[in-house]
């Protein structure tokens, strides 16, 4: 059992502050991403928890067990946590198998059980029959999976990764994003998981922590944060979405309310945080180009739209449309099924609940 918890975590580099008040749990078992732009300060917080960079602030617990605060740092090696790098830091020098024993073996553990434990390793990541390689003799892959096999063999209460798939081709990359999401759910090992790529966040977490400018902004499950985001930066970070601006008109009953786009086109939506449904004035309207869908004309349906066809860019399963809708363009996709056609006049229906208005104040 291992459950992480940072709290009012601060890390500062001279005048820099890398890290600003960040506070989460990552409950026993979970796979939780830190997702952000480059710089936002992932990496640190990662680091801290490790113990590969100091805090300034804060504190930082395992299973209760505090391992930094106010400059009472525990060090790395006596964190039971291991790490895997962009980088993956195999030694090239040594063979697969002693890479791998070597946490093993800085633990004077007996050499059947280093023999036992290693081969587990290798055959978990796929590497049965790869012991006697050296480093400099694996493709990019087959080094992060020794390094993967590193990280697992000493059972660790907690696994942190750094970017760990960045290096490898695009094929292999989405290939070991379902591997170790299948591996960190066997194992069941609580993992804290760094990377600027929102699709592969969305794919792997249980949760994602949102960070911008050293803050956490927003955290949740993937479909909360694609389904409502709090503020413009969550919106366009993760996933497609037409960003709009709009006023408050009026309430439309429960969470809903009425928004006036331009003159003469009002939309219902709900709010992203629902404490907000009185709120009136300027939001923003978040639509995914994929909540809008085609109708038959002359609906009366809530939220149903006449939208002249601008452009059709065939995208495989789906044309991504840009449709007019008096004066509010929108980017649609559509099934590649039968699609519109340029300068035709169709009829779609947007969910109010797939309409997220987000007050930034
Ligand atoms: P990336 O995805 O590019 O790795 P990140 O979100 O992991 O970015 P961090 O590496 O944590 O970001 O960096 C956060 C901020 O702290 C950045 O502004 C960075 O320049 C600064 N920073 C990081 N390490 C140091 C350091 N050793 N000295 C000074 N500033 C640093």
């Amino acid at each position: 059992m291992a459950q992480l918890s940072v709290e009012d975590l601060v890390v500062t580099y001279g005048s820099v502050t890398a890290v600003k008040d960040v506070s989460f749990v990552v409950e026993d078992g979970e796979f939780v991403s830190l997702l952000g732009p480059s710089g936002c300060g992932k990496t640190t917080t990662l680091r801290c928890i490790a113990g590969l960079e100091a805090s300034s602030g804060g504190t930082i617990r395992i299973d209760g067990e505090i391992v930094a605060a106010d400059g009472r740092d525990v060090p790395p090696e006596k964190r039971d946590i291991n790490m895997v790098f962009q980088s993956y830091a195999v030694w090239p020098h040594m063979t697969v198998y002693e890479n791998v024993a070597y946490g093993l073996k800085t633990r004077h553990e007996p050499a059947a059980v280093i023999e036992a434990k290693v081969s587990e390793a290798l055959r978990t990541v796929g590497l049965t029959g790869y012991s006697d390689r050296y480093g400099t003799e694996l493709s990019g892959g087959q080094q992060q999976r020794v390094a993967l096999a590193r990280a697992i063999v000493t059972s660790p209460r907690l696994l942190l990764f750094d970017e760990p798939l960045s290096n490898l081709d695009a094929g292999l990359r989405d290939r070991m994003r379902f591997e170790l999401v299948e591996l960190q759910r066997r194992l069941g090992k609580t993992s804290l998981y760094v990377t600027h790529d929102q699709s592969e966040a969305m794919l792997m977490s249980d949760r994602i922590i949102l960070m911008k400018d050293g803050k956490m902004v927003q955290s949740g499950t993937p479909r909360d944060l694609y389904d409502r985001p709090a503020s413009r930066f969550a919106a366009e970070f993760i996933g497609n979405a037409n960003i709009l601006e709009g006023t408050v008109a009026g309430t439309a009953g429960g969470k809903h309310a009425l928004v006036t786009l331009t003159d003469g086109v009002t939309i219902e939506g709900r709010f992203s945080w629902p404490a907000q449904s009185t709120v009136f004035g300027l939001v923003l309207v978040c639509i995914r180009a994929e909540s809008i869908i085609l109708v038959t004309s002359g609906s009366k349906a809530v939220n149903c739209f006449e939208a002249h066809v601008k452009s059709v860019n065939f995208l495989g399963a789906v044309v991504n449309c840009l449709l007019q809708i008096g004066g509010v363009a929108l980017r649609a996709d559509l099934p590649a099924r039968n699609p519109p056609h340029v300068g035709q006049t169709i009829m779609v229906r947007i969910d109010p609940e797939a309409v997220t208005l987000i007050s930034e104040h």
